[in-house]
């Protein structure tokens, strides 16, 4: 084929660019693709990705696990004479557990009563996950005080609860509601174990039970004591925690 000579290739060109203009021009009432409305992932599904974190709602529990703002804690004293360094709080609910106020009686627990080393909300939300996982038709776990945000006396439902290594786990109801049991005769002892068991295989150095519940686990770690009927009340070694 001959080539065009240039002045001719030029002109085709010039009148090529004018017809895409032309073709552009008109004004076009259509306004641009509105990308605002694209859907984009929420930040909780992309974790890591330098998002802002989700803000928290308490209620119905998220189906994906909360943010935490993870600290390095130190756990001071003793559980009942102590005190907590940079706490981390844990979340007010998550995909397989609810907090519960025991003053309240409601859910979920207030803020300044869900603070522990970051050891023991690590070890926590370990345990209800496997637990969830190994009974996938078990009601949410409630879980009650840890301590408060800078450790130290709690209040008078507490004795210990003071270095952010104490965490209370009401036992799951035979009836499945969403609540502590009232008496150890509405505690599905089979789930109330499973919690126990869990808790001593994660390293509780002490798991306090209820005398009237029929729980049980290795001498040494699991002990009776009143008032934990409707509760189990985990404690762990500092090493862990
Ligand atoms: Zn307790």
């Amino acid at each position: 084929m001959r080539p065009l000579p240039l002045a001719a290739a030029l002109a085709v060109l010039v009148a090529f660019v004018a017809g895409l203009a032309a073709a552009q021009v008109p004004n076009d009432p259509r306004p641009p693709v509105p990308t605002g409305t694209i859907t984009t992932p929420a930040p909780s599904e992309t974790e890591g990705e330098g998002l802002p974190p989700v803000p928290t709602t308490p209620a119905p529990p998220p189906a994906v696990e909360p943010e935490i703002s993870w600290r390095d804690s130190r756990a001071i004293g003793l559980p009942y004479a102590g005190r907590l360094v940079r706490g981390v709080q844990f979340p007010a609910a998550g995909p397989h557990l609810f907090t519960w106020d025991p003053l309240l009686h409601r859910s979920p627990n207030r803020s300044w009563r869900r603070w522990g080393t970051d050891g023991l909300v690590r070890v926590t939300l370990r345990v209800v996950r496997a637990y969830a996982a190994a009974h996938p038709g078990a009601p949410p776990v409630a879980i009650g005080d840890l301590s408060r945000p800078r450790g130290g006396y709690f209040g008078p439902k507490h004795a210990s609860h003071q270095n952010g290594l104490d965490v209370d786990v009401y036992y799951p109801r035979k009836d499945r509601l969403e609540r502590p049991p009232k008496t150890a005769v509405q505690v599905d002892r089979r789930l109330a174990q499973a919690l126990v068991d869990g808790f001593v295989a994660a390293g509780a150095g002490k798991v306090f039970v209820g005398p009237n519940v029929g729980l049980h686990g290795p001498r040494g770690v699991v002990h009776e004591l009143a008032h934990h009927d409707n509760h189990l009340h985990a404690r762990f070694p500092r090493w862990r925690a």
